[in-house]
This record gives C-alpha cells, structure tokens and sequence, in this order.
C-alpha cells in the first residue's frame, strides 16, 4: 500500500478542497454532522480499470441530494455541515467496501479510498473538537420497491423483527451505530430505534422510513442495515447509513430541495433531543 499523502490543509467551512485527481471532495463545516457520500460519482479515468467483483451501480442524484441537505441545514442555522464525496464511478471505487473489495489492487483507487475515509476522520475530528459529539450520515439511494427511507442502524432486518423488548437486550444497542448514544441515554433502546423520538418518529408523517413508529421493522421486504462506512466511523460519533427511495426524494431539483427541509427538521429534533446538540 502506498504511504498516506500529507493531510491537506482543509478547515474553511464551505470551501472544497480536493484528493489527487479530484476524485475526493471534502468541504469542511461548523455543524456537528458529517455526510459522507460514496456511490454518486460520475469519474471513469481510463488509468483505474473497471472493478470486476461486487457491487457497481450508482446512487443516482446522491451527490445533488448531500448538497441539497447541506443547503438545507446551512440555510437553518448559518453554519454548514461536513461533507465528503466520492466523484469516481462506482466501478472505479466502492469507498463503502473495506479496501480489498473497494479497489481491486489500483493503487489510485487504494489512494483515493485512503483520502475519502481520511477526509471524514478529519471532519470527525474537527466535530469532537468543536462540540463534543455529532450525528454521522453515510447517504445513498436504493433501488428496492418499497418508496421509504432504509435508515441503517448496524442491525439486521431479523433483528428488526424481534419485539421491543428483544430490542431493549444490552447486546442489540452495543452491536448498533447508536450505541454512544445509547450508553448515555435514559430511554430504552427500542424507543431510540423505533419510538416517537427515534429518528424515523421525527420524519413522520411527512417522509416513511424503516425502522419508525409506524413502520417498526423492514419484516422480509429488501433493507440495507449499514456497511463498512458506517461500522468504521460510527466509533467515533454516533449515525446511521440512510439509503433513499428516488421518486419524491432525489428524482429532481425540487423534489430534493422539499426533502432536504423536511430532513434537516427531524435530524435537528433527533440531534437535539439526544445529544443536546443545537442545529
Ligand atoms: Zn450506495
């Protein structure tokens, strides 16, 4: 593996700075929250071959939609989150894979991943410095039937379907993306997962997602429980991965500007409730 390059110089919230080539976009931020978005790029340089194991479709309009959101909470509070995007192709990269499956061997793309996870540790680190703690958002869009957000807490849909109390065991919440909020927390754990105050509970009724209220568990339907971003960096503060339905969410200009309000709604509900973070 290639050494590391030199950390750039990067803490201007809302001015990008850039991997080699381009292919890792970074803008720092003031907010304690960081969006990562690795499936939306669109770069397909001839020097990485294509990947010929996994997964390589792309997370149509994800990087327009972690804009829009980004948008969203500057225009609420005058101070901008984290964001870091992957422009290379999904065949080129999968920076949501551990190294192996995500480069294929190329040392650009080895490159490239190593800027993309080192841009959110700084962007972690930078939250950790100014406010303690944060909300991590890994972001995607899914392709499955069902028109609902997959909020993706480490937990599978097996898990999902056990019953609160099932959910309330120690060992569910310290295996989840929410355990640094769970071992702080007074609620029991189903209730930071699925209840009112769960983030799905702030969404409703305006946006569905699984796990919510009202739609406690994905049961047998298609669900994505979170991957290697959110394993990795929800040790340092707490997130989720959310994968987004298209239509009405990232199908268009409009449609991602009205999400993004309403999204940014339940997040700062979510934030402040449970982390006494003020967006
Ligand atoms: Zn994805």
């Amino acid at each position: 593996m290639p050494p590391l390059p030199a950390p750039v110089a990067c803490s201007t919230p809302g001015v990008s700075c850039f991997g080699r080539n381009n292919y890792i976009e970074y803008i720092p931020g003031d907010l304690p929250i960081v969006i990562s978005v690795p499936h939306g790029g669109a770069l397909t340089p001839a020097s990485i071959p294509d990947r010929t194991l996994g997964t390589t479709t792309t997370d149509l309009n994800t990087i327009d939609l972690g804009r829009a959101i980004s948008a969203a909470l500057t225009s609420r509070s005058a101070r901008a989150p984290h964001l870091v995007i992957v422009h290379l192709r999904r065949t080129k990269l999968d920076a949501n894979r551990e190294i192996i499956e995500a480069a294929a061997g190329n040392a650009d793309a080895i490159q490239a991943w190593n800027e993309y996870h080192a841009f959110i540790e700084q962007a972690m680190a930078a939250v950790q410095l100014r406010s303690g703690t944060g909300v991590y958002i890994d972001l995607h869009g899914h392709s499955h039937a069902k028109q609902r957000l997959e909020l993706g807490y480490l937990l599978s849909a097996s898990t999902l379907d056990g019953t609160n109390a099932q959910l309330d065991a120690p060992a569910v919440a310290s295996a989840s993306s929410l355990r640094l909020i769970a071992r702080e927390s007074p609620l029991l754990f189903s209730d930071l997962l699925r209840g009112p105050t769960s983030l799905g509970g702030f969404l409703q009724p305006d946006v569905a997602s699984v796990p919510s209220p009202s739609i406690p568990t994905p049961g047998g339907d298609d669900y994505f429980s979170g991957g290697y971003s959110t394993s990795r960096h929800t040790a340092t503060i707490p997130g989720l991965q959310i994968e987004c339905n298209f239509s009405g969410v990232r199908d268009s200009a409009n449609n991602r500007a009205s999400f993004a309000g309403r999204f940014v709604q339940a997040l700062a509900l979510f934030a402040q409730t449970h982390l006494g973070l003020k967006l």
